[in-house]
């Protein structure tokens, strides 16, 4: 990637502290570029990270925050200047980042994205505090931050927008009338949401008011306001979006256009740049539009216009605008080959966009593609629901000129439930789209975690899906391809034969009691020292559903050769070895040789092999499990994931039926409902209103009807 020349009008012409102003940045700065030289990172995990690294190439002292849960994370952990703010929601305490700002003698704040970044208040706040915010006038983030404000100013500019109601008019009958109007399906959105919350799609008008109270409920929570604009759902769109920047002297400029459509709940996963199959005029014209939409509110710095394809009929209207970098702002830098935050430094200081937009355009025309994975914690197999934990193992792809990753973790760091679950970012980038398609797969197969459930699996299989490839996208995806998306292969007999290898190496050269490695058996016609195990595996498919144990035999034949037995068929000789280094296990097969990543947590074991993940369980023979008392917990409705508890829908001794709401758990600032298994009575509703659960943690016991 090509470096910033810093352009010689800023360097050192003024001394490092600022007088205390209380003008707007826009009209104090735009004839008297200053040099920053010390900025506080207002975020957390890779973005901050992110700021970080372009902040202190060009020589800027950065000051890092974080809280209790984070306070051995890597970003708090990359600069010299790290401050405690405490409580885990204290990232959004905007008064006393500015006083921590003032105090450690920045000049401006970089607020990432989430958090404050969108905050008009805190922007103007740090405005009158003589800070430099880096992103837009707290005029132009106010204009956008309201859903409905900013259609008004966009249909006034000449933007299309979609057809909808966007007025105050807040009663639940006069919205449905609303919704009639426009026909279903309609989609409720929180004029104030962000990050795909408070949105729900309505059908018909039998469902209006519950989708509209289950939308107001999740605003209220999310954002603290339950205020809803009505818009026709477009049924086929896409997402794309227009990456746009402005300076203090009037330049604006498209930086090209994001296909953001692969999504789930609303929220982006794979991110790509150019948007496959776009007609040149429409590309053209949704670059112009976007410029037309900043300059309307008179924007600076970074923002994105994004828009809503609609596939049937070919247009486009405006969504939103987002007042600050984005998530997949990297894939805009793999295709232009800069560095937005250093435009947003640039802009901040009063200096002029570096590139024109003819110049982005012929940059563009040689970068090929650029795709954008967002590696979450999180089940796919399970909706999507958000896990979070240590993380046992983790590698990761090579990084090179096409492959990037932006992470916020290491090995051994806990994911946790207090924030958004994403892991990590893997960009990619290749001369055609077919070209970055392949090298994002060929780098997530070489992407290890082990710990929290990961989307990597699952972007793996997005990445063979023949309508992907072929460009054909929309936000829909993901549910019409359901069958190809969540396969339900069996396992390879391998898998089970290498997870017993390692477990048998393992416990042999550590040899603790363990009661999931299974009885000695017989090893009749061997040397003593050379023992055999039984396992029993099962397959931890990711749905959760159990299934079949498996028994796998393992008898050493030699120091370093075993024969192994699954069902009734026995693979000889294998010479196999586990390097406790790298957690390797390499086994010569009479017909192959296999190299596995093995970890193993308790009874679960996580392989990497070939290019996948395995997940598996080891079962405790019945003996083992009577020996150690283990309590039968097929009765007790579990909490999937740590939690807390937002209502309980049943009471002791009630009825239930298969599939009826028990509790509604909330985890990362999701709800979920936790519905019961079976028909039953309810014995015992273990944990009330407000409980923080682990996962796992028994939530109700019931008792299952007889039949
Ligand atoms: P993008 O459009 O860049 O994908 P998202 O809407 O997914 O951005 O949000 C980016 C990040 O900001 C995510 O981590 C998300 O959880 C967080 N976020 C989005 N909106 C809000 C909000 N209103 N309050 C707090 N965090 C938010
Ligand atoms: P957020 O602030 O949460 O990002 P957006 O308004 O940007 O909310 O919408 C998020 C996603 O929801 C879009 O990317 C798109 O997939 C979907 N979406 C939004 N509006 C519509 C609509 N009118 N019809 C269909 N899908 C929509
Ligand atoms: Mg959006």
């Amino acid at each position: 990637m090509r470096a910033f020349r810093r352009s010689g009008n800023f360097s050192r012409l003024l001394t490092a502290t600022s007088t205390p102003h209380s003008r707007s940045v826009s009209t104090a700065t735009a004839s008297t570029p200053k040099a920053l030289t010390s900025v506080l990172i207002a975020n957390r995990g890779e973005i901050a990270l992110r700021v970080g690294r372009t902040a202190s190439e060009y020589g800027i002292k950065t000051t890092t925050l974080y809280t209790d849960p984070d306070a051995k994370s890597q970003h708090a952990l990359s600069s010299p200047y790290a401050l405690n703010l405490g409580d885990p929601s204290a990232y959004l305490d905007g008064g006393r980042i500015i006083k921590i700002a003032k105090q450690q003698g920045c000049e401006g704040i970089h607020p990432g994205y989430g958090f404050l970044s969108e905050n008009p208040v805190f922007a103007r706040e740090c405005t009158e505090a003589g800070l430099i915010f880096i992103g837009p006038p707290w005029e132009a983030i106010e204009a956008m931050g309201s859903k409905s404000k900013s259609k008004e100013i966009m249909t006034a500019a000449g933007v299309p927008c979609i057809p909808g109601y966007h007025g105050e008019n807040q009663d639940p009958e006069y919205l449905k009338d609303q919704a009639a109007k426009i026909g279903y399906p309609v989609l409720l959105k929180a004029v104030k949401g962000g990050g795909g919350k408070g949105m729900r799609i309505v059908n018909n008008p039998e469902e209006f008011f519950d989708q509209l109270n289950s939308a107001k409920s999740e605003a209220r929570n999310s954002f603290g306001d339950e205020v809803m604009l009505v818009e026709k759902y477009i049924t086929t769109p896409r997402h794309i979006e227009v990456q746009v920047f402005a300076d203090k002297h009037g330049n604006c400029v498209a930086l090209g256009e994001r296909d953001c459509s692969i999504q789930r709940r609303h929220q982006k996963i794979l991110e790509e740049s150019p948007a496959p199959n776009l007609n040149e005029e429409v590309r053209q014209d949704l670059w112009e539009k976007a410029r037309a939409a900043a300059l309307a509110v008179n924007y600076e710095g970074a923002g994105t216009v994004e828009f809503i394809f609609d596939n049937d009929t070919g247009e486009f209207f405006f969504m939103e605008m987002n007042t600050r970098l984005q998530v997949e702002h990297p894939v805009t830098e793999m295709v232009t080959g800069e560095d937005l935050v250093r435009w947003q430094l640039i802009v901040a200081e009063g200096g002029r966009l570096p590139l024109t937009q003819k110049e982005i355009e012929e940059r563009m025309a040689t970068k090929g593609h650029a795709i954008e994975a967002r590696i979450y914690a999180e089940n796919p197999d399970m909706n999507f629901m958000p896990d979070s934990g240590k993380l046992l193992h983790l590698r990761t792809p090579k990084s090179t000129e096409s492959v990037r990753i932006d992470a916020g973790f290491i090995a051994g760091d806990e994911v946790s439930s207090h924030y958004d679950p994403m892991i990590a970012k893997l960009i990619v980038s290749g001369p055609t789209r077919e070209a970055a398609i392949q090298k994002l797969r060929a780098a997530l197969e070489e992407y290890e975690v082990a710990g929290p459930i990961t989307n990597i699996e699952f972007i793996k299989r997005m990445c063979v899906s023949p309508d992907f490839i072929s460009g054909a996208v929309e936000t829909g995806y993901i549910e019409k391809h359901r069958p190809e998306l969540f396969p339900n292969e069996p396992l390879s007999p391998e898998v089970f034969a290498q997870a017993a290898l390692g477990l048998f190496i393992e416990s042999a050269s550590k040899s603790p009691f363990n009661p999931f490695s299974g009885a000695v058996t017989a090893s009749a016609g061997f040397g003593p020292s050379y023992q055999a195990r039984e396992f029993n595996l099962i397959n931890i498919p990711a749905d959760g559903k159990e299934g079949e144990s498996l028994s796998v035999k393992v008898q050493q034949v030699s120091p370093q050769q075993y024969d192994v037995t699954i069902n009734d068929h026995t693979y000889r000789s294998i010479s196999a070895s586990l390097s406790p280094s790298t957690a390797t296990l390499t086994s010569f097969y009479p017909h192959t040789r296999l190299s596995t990543t093995f970890i193993r947590d308790e009874d679960r074991l996580t392989l990497f092999q070939q290019g996948r993940q395995y997940r598996l369980r080891m079962v405790m023979p019945k003996w083992a499990e009577k020996a150690l008392g283990v309590k039968d917990v097929t009765h007790s409705v579990l909490a999937p994931m740590p939690c807390k508890v937002l209502r309980v829908e049943v009471s002791e001794g009630g009825a239930v039926k298969e599939g009826q709401p028990l509790v509604v758990i909330e985890s990362m600032k999701m709800e979920t409902v936790i519905r019961s298994p079976k028909d039953g009575v309810v014995e015992r509703v273990v944990h009330g209103v407000g409980d923080i659960c682990k996962a796992g943690t028994p939530l109700v016991e019931f008792k299952e009807e007889e039949t």
